[in-house]
């Protein structure tokens, strides 16, 4: 049992429910190396359907599905482009360069949104032996570091108009799409089907224990298949792992309005003790991000507060707490590290 009263320093620390285990447990599995676990293949295909793309592939982590979506459009020596914050280029250890000698180049995007003249002024297509080719475009949706923020859709649109014609991919960093989507209310679909390939992850909200894929055409996919092997991302009776997947799909999806509703009711509580840390109009889902900056303490001293009364979070930078909401934190839990956060921001340390 977790010593967290309430444990907020990822949405990647639930623990897979009784229930979930259950389906593990039965799960029917086989060599998935040679196609032969049908766990895994009814995982894949659900997964493909709910995108609208033709096939997907379950990968042991998503940096590893989105490693192989960059590895698909970009090769050796091109470029991909993404906001400076976006996992890609920020969490994933230089992967693309360390892995597949892709370069990458950013724009600046405050709170990770989109906004479509920032990629569209950085394409750089048929400039032959001169510089560097723009394959790629990347967009996260939500937005992990910039405080779990939903993309908006004619921005993804505006995006796919002006690379389709120059031959430019996109892939989607979908980690938390599903929160994007039951955020907004767009069809998971709808989001994935301007993006050539779009990677998701059973394992944040979800609450699946490990898992991720990678969707895209059949083609795409095939060849993904290759190159997970090659990273050594094969698994065997990984079924039991897909059965975990296939039950948070039927049991934590919709859920997911209650995490971004109790980050809300923190998001507001915490503007009211220290107005200014936190605008709760800009907490859209599961993350709240609060800025330290004019509450007399640094990050890290309200990491080591939080943390003596049983609430975890997390220095997200020089001025910032990042709290994530997930399954495991029910109303009680939120109550007491409202109660806690608020307690400590009112009563300011002396400087
Ligand atoms: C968590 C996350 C991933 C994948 O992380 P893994 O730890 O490799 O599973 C990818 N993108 C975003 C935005 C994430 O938050």
């Amino acid at each position: 049992m977790t010593l967290w009263r309430a444990d907020l320093l990822s949405d990647t620390v639930t623990r897979p429910t009784p229930a979930m285990r259950q389906a593990m447990a039965r799960a029917e599995v086989g060599d998935d190396v040679f196609g032969e676990d049908p766990t895994v293949q009814a995982l894949q295909e659900r997964v493909a359907g709910l995108l609208g793309h033709e096939a997907a592939l379950f990968t042991p982590s998503g940096s590893m599905a989105n490693q192989l979506g960059l590895r698909l459009h970009v090769r050796p020596g091109e470029e991909l482009l993404c906001d400076s914050l976006a996992h890609v280029v920020r969490a994933e250890l230089g992967a693309a360069a360390a892995f597949s000698g892709i370069t990458s180049r950013t724009w600046t995007a405050p709170r990770g949104l989109l906004d479509p003249p920032d990629p569209i002024a950085l394409l750089q297509t048929g400039v032959g032996p001169y510089q560097v080719c723009t394959s790629l475009v990347v967009v996260e949706n939500t937005h992990n570091f910039g405080g779990g923020t939903v993309q908006p859709l004619w921005a993804i649109r505006q995006v796919r108009a002006a690379t389709r014609p120059r031959g430019v991919a996109m892939h989607l960093d979908g980690a938390r799409l599903w929160n994007a989507h039951v955020a907004s209310g767009v069809a998971l679909a709808e989001y994935a089907a301007h993006f050539d390939t779009v990677s998701v992850c059973l394992s944040k909200g979800l609450g699946a224990p490990v898992g991720s894929l990678l969707v895209g055409s059949a083609d795409a996919i095939a060849e993904a298949r290759i190159w997970r092997k090659r990273f050594g991302g094969g698994m065997r009776q990984v079924g039991i792992l897909a059965a975990a997947g296939l039950y948070a799909l039927d049991h934590h999806v919709e859920r997911l309005a209650d995490d971004h509703a109790r980050a809300q009711r923190a998001a507001r509580a915490f503007a009211d003790a220290a107005p200014g840390c936190v605008d709760p109009e800009t907490v859209e889902t599961n993350i709240v991000v609060l800025t330290t900056t004019d509450t007399g303490w640094s990050p890290a001293e309200l990491v080591a507060a939080v943390a003596a009364k049983g609430v975890r979070g997390y220095a997200a930078g020089p001025e910032a707490l990042r709290l994530a909401w997930h399954l495991d934190v029910d109303d009680a839990a939120t109550d007491y590290a409202i109660d806690v956060v608020t307690t400590l921001l009112r009563a300011r340390p002396t400087p």
